[in-house]
């Protein structure tokens, strides 16, 4: 069999003849955004220059548009795709399908002139996730080790809401995340019917915009820069302040804070300092999720993410002792 997947030094997932995701690659004349986290941005300037065409959804396109500012994509031809819609580009076939993981996310499918079916996950988590049927499959290896596995996913919802109602009696919560990641705990903590204010600064107000008009549910928003906002932030009222990652040396040092992330296995919640917590909100899969797909998929050769985050060979490893299948990891150090 010809080898019709592959990962590059530089990050680009290259599915068959004319297919880059998430990095440049100067050969393919289609380059694939599957969603805006930065780590699946590469070279993206560089894309857009010399690409042919720079495909993503329509929500991954309005992130990108917030985030970088609306002269940053045109520079280049992007076409949006959505989910299931399909797009022939000579006698290839691309197809995006859905990815819960941050708003826009999609899996790439792309069926080549012999019918075989390539499919690169992209992030992912499992439970929205739909499973493609793959001949050859490429996924994210995030939480690709065994020693990554999570036993209390159900929980997690509860505990951070219970978690924000006690920090709201000391005065002010902060909330730390990942863009995508801060919008999904705004909808959480809404849909529990927390009311009290949400505060941010403007970057996240403008994403969180986007994911209101892509039809989240968020609640009513104020800008941290702003009369009521900042006062409420100054005299430590309540009120939940939510800020980038990024921000969390430079906002609310002293207050009560709550850092949300995927890196815990053993508690959904775990005392960090004094009022300092963090919450085990993933939107990766975990390992046995990342099994379940491979099993589901069928695939006869995966290609395991060794470039982004995690734990490719090992996951490459434990694949071929589950299923008896080729799987490898690219690319190789
Ligand atoms: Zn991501």
């Amino acid at each position: 069999m010809s080898v019709k997947a592959s990962i590059t030094n530089k990050g680009a997932v290259l599915l068959g003849k004319y297919v880059a995701c998430d990095a440049f690659d100067e050969s393919k004349p289609l380059r694939v955004v599957t969603h805006a986290h930065a780590d699946h941005m590469m070279g993206l300037q560089q894309s857009l220059r010399t690409c042919e065409r720079v495909l993503m959804t329509k929500a991954t396109k309005d992130l990108i548009d917030v985030m970088r500012g609306p002269l940053f994509l045109m520079g280049g031809f992007v076409e949006t795709l959505e989910y299931g819609k399909t797009l022939q580009y000579e006698d290839e076939h691309v197809t995006f399908f859905c990815a819960d993981h941050i708003l826009g996310a999609a899996q790439v499918l792309v069926e080549d002139a012999e019918g075989t079916r390539i499919v690169y996950t992209g992030d992912f988590r499992v439970s929205g996730t739909p499973f493609l049927d793959a001949n050859v499959l490429v996924m994210e290896a995030t939480y690709g080790s065994p020693a990554c596995k999570r036993s209390f996913s159900k929980d997690v919802k509860d505990l951070l809401v219970s978690l924000v109602d006690e920090g709201l009696k000391h005065g002010t919560v902060y909330v730390f995340g990942y863009h995508g990641k801060l919008q999904e705990v705004m909808q959480i903590l809404h849909g529990a019917g927390v009311r009290a204010p949400f505060v941010v600064p403007e970057r996240v107000f403008h994403v969180s915009r986007v994911c209101e008009q892509h039809g989240m549910r968020l609640g009513r928003l104020m800008l941290s820069e702003e009369g009521e906002a900042k006062e409420l932030l100054e005299r430590n009222l309540p009120c939940i302040a939510f800020y980038h990652m990024g921000s969390k040396n430079k906002v609310g040092q002293g207050g009560f804070r709550i850092f949300v992330s995927g890196w815990e296995f053993d508690s959904p919640c775990r005392e960090i300092a004094d009022k300092e917590y963090i919450i085990a909100l993933s939107d990766h899969s975990d390992f046995d999720g990342l099994m379940e797909y491979v099993r589901r998929s069928k695939p006869r050769l995966v290609i395991a993410d060794n470039f982004r985050i995690g734990y490719a060979k090992t996951l490459a490893k434990e694949i071929r002792k589950r299923f008896g299948i080729s799987a490898v990891a690219l690319p190789k150090e």
